[in-house]
């Protein structure tokens, strides 16, 4: 199957997917009254709508923008209940603290797999009509072996990109005893979440998990296979960015306080700082400074972290929006960090642009320009949605 996609006002091609940065440059490789080719599930040509060659089926874009889907590449969603009445009680001057989530753990230990499984594909379709087209899903509300278990289980139906995040915060039956949660961490639970987990992932942050404790969850998780990325630095400064580094992780997730030297040791890795504007949106906490992770070198992805306690958003154009309006990005600057930055800190090469070879992956905006997506915040201004080829919206 063929399906050439022309009249393109504005591609965003994001070619080559990891540019080298230049001053000046276009992070989005934009092409101007341009086609795409999809053949199957891959991208086949990429040129000027005057050269297209024969498909199919034709979609005219009438001059609007076409991007590469958005690649999500943190979020929380297998989970049960929510937390409105904290994030109500939040705005009204209560502080946001990591012991939260565990008025979370209780309500997703009483849910059954087919009340997760009906959530977590309710999340994926609105994040799928928002043009998410790869979303990452971390464990954490479970806590317990088998709980934790059925998390990473149900979140490998729907993605490859799984993360085993058991050391998210020490649950009530451990409390002052988190070493021993960290040797079942380590341990038992590691032994049954790793078959259906890429990732594995740790809090490390004043009233989660200490740098030593973090070590020993992301060392373990390492020896089983899996890949290391760490939430860190969101409350406070720490020393999780240097462990991060340190062990070669993909990503370091908040980075909301960094040091000079968190920056520096950033910039000369190939570790991602992955920016969540949703998170100081809905904690009210300060946004970090993009400028100043981009202009020193760091490469930056945008995710929604979506979860029921720290950002209950699952809308990467309204991270989009926030991290140009807060955190200083140009809306080029965010709309490939949202793209290429997440495939970045997903350690993929097959998604986050469009050109020969990749995943057909793309999106179709109402706009004609993608600056739209940070001008009109809150607008549904997807159209259409091909993931691996095949009409999804
Ligand atoms: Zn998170």
């Amino acid at each position: 199957m063929r399906i050439l996609i022309t009249n393109i006002g504005e591609l965003t091609t994001n070619t080559p997917a990891d540019p080298e940065r230049v001053e000046g440059a276009d992070p989005c490789g934009t092409l101007h009254d341009a086609a795409v080719l999809i053949e199957d599930d891959r991208i086949a040509w990429v040129g000027p709508a005057d050269d297209a060659p024969d498909a199919d089926e034709v979609v005219d874009a009438a001059g609007r923008a076409v991007i590469p889907g958005f690649v999500d590449s943190h979020s929380h969603l297998v989970f049960g209940g929510d937390r409105a009445a904290e994030f109500e009680a939040r705005m009204q001057g209560q502080k946001y603290a990591a012991g939260g989530i565990r008025s979370t753990v209780a309500a997703t230990r009483g849910a059954s797999d087919d009340e997760l499984r009906a959530r977590l594909r309710g999340f994926l379709d609105e994040m799928l009509a928002q043009g998410t087209t790869t979303v990452e899903i971390k464990s954490g509300y479970g806590l317990d072996l088998a709980t934790e278990e059925r998390l990473v289980r149900l979140a490998a139906e729907v993605t490859p990109e799984v993360t085993f995040l058991g050391a998210h915060v020490v649950p009530a039956e451990y409390a002052d005893r988190g070493d021993e949660y960290v040797d079942l961490v380590t341990g038992a639970m590691l032994d049954a979440c790793a078959p259906h987990a890429k990732w594995i992932d740790v809090f490390c942050e004043t009233g989660a998990f200490t740098v030593p404790q973090s070590r020993r969850v992301l060392e373990a998780g390492i020896a089983r296979g899996l890949q290391p990325r760490v939430h860190a630095s969101q409350l406070g400064p720490g020393e999780g960015v240097q462990l991060a580094v340190e062990l070669g992780a993909a990503s370091i997730d908040h980075g909301t306080y960094l040091t000079d030297a968190d920056v520096d040791a950033l910039a000369a890795s190939d570790t991602v700082l992955t920016l969540l504007p949703g998170v100081e949106f809905s904690t009210r906490q300060p946004y970090p400074d993009a400028r100043r992770l981009i202009d020193a070198g760091v490469t930056v992805a945008i995710a929604c972290d979506t979860n029921p306690g720290s950002s209950f958003t699952s809308s990467m154009p309204f991270c989009i929006a926030v991290a140009v309006r807060d955190m200083r990005m140009t809306v080029a600057e965010a709309i490939h960090a949202a793209t290429a930055g997440g495939a970045a800190a997903l350690r993929r090469t097959d998604i986050g642009a469009i050109a020969p070879g990749m995943r057909a992956d793309v999106v179709l905006l109402k706009s004609t320009s993608r600056v739209h997506l940070a001008y009109r915040p809150g607008v549904p201004l997807v159209d259409a949605v091909w993931k691996d080829g095949v009409r999804a919206v």
